[in-house]
């Protein structure tokens, strides 16, 4: 027996004529921070999607907890504690940043998403705590009756994460956390997933900054062309010749 929270065992998937994932065999041990690197249309977030219920894959299986998910549907999945954040930008920008990180924190107690469904809910007190507790957490708390349009990318990133942590999720995604962003917001991101990381939250993270992978990441996957090329350590990885080759540029 490993303690792999997630297992994506043979996963394959095809797009028409395009294998975007072949022979995928993946294990996420509890509490690492496991990175997934690879060029521009190497099949990360197809990984992801298909890990979070978006896509289902032809062929294989993902196992969270011991549990087959495969099948499962993307609320099932959020509902048992695999949560994503990033790339496509999900905040809702006419709410406050307070209202945006309640929404989440009222569907994980309610199990369905609704905009502004916990006004005048009982226990709306409790769920307005708790998003004021992320929101500090992720450094926003000055910020909480601000409209969440009027964000910095930076900043909008960061709310995207306190909608993830106020589900108090068992498995965080992250895709590209870092992408478009300033060296100065990437190093503030970076300390902010390290602080997360600290409390032994077990992560996935999809990122192209090395710099941010390799200060971050236990473990690291390389994909290319939909396929697993090399896993390890960050330095095993760095060391790789097939990586040098595919990938880092030599
Ligand atoms: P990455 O995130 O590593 O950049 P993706 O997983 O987005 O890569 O894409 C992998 C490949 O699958 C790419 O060639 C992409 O064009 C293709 N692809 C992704 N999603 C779809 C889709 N829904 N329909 C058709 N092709 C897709
Ligand atoms: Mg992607």
């Amino acid at each position: 027996m490993t303690n792999a929270v997630l297992h994506v065992a043979d996963v394959h998937k095809s797009f028409g004529g395009l294998r975007a994932l072949s022979d995928i065999d993946l294990q996420i041990v509890e509490g690492t921070t496991h990175a997934i690197i690879g060029p521009n249309g190497a099949g990360k977030s197809t990984l992801l999607n298909v890990c979070i219920g978006r896509i289902a894959p032809d062929t294989g299986a993902v196992v969270f907890d011991g549990e087959v998910i495969t099948g499962k549907r993307p609320h099932e999945i959020n509902q048992m504690g695999i949560v994503r954040v990033f790339q496509t930008p999900e905040i809702f920008p006419d709410l406050t940043l307070l209202q945006n990180v309640m929404v989440p924190a009222f569907a994980k107690r309610d199990g369905a998403f609704r905009l502004n469904a916990f006004r005048g809910t009982d226990g709306e007190t409790e769920i307005r705590e708790e998003a004021e507790h992320w929101l500090a957490d992720v450094g926003l708390a000055g910020y909480k009756d601000t409209q969440a349009a009027s964000l910095s990318r930076g900043d909008k990133r960061r709310l995207e994460l306190a909608m993830g942590l106020v589900q108090r999720p068992r498995l965080l995604l992250l895709d590209e956390p870092t992408a478009g962003m300033s060296r100065h917001d990437t190093n503030s991101t970076i300390d902010l997933l390290k602080k997360i990381k600290a409390r032994g939250m077990t992560k996935v993270i999809i990122e192209h900054d090395m710099h941010v992978v390799f200060s971050l990441a236990d473990r690291v996957t390389v994909l290319a062309q939909g396929r697993i090329i090399a896993d390890g350590t960050p330095e095993e990885v760095r060391r790789s010749a097939v990586v040098q080759e595919a990938y880092l540029g030599g």
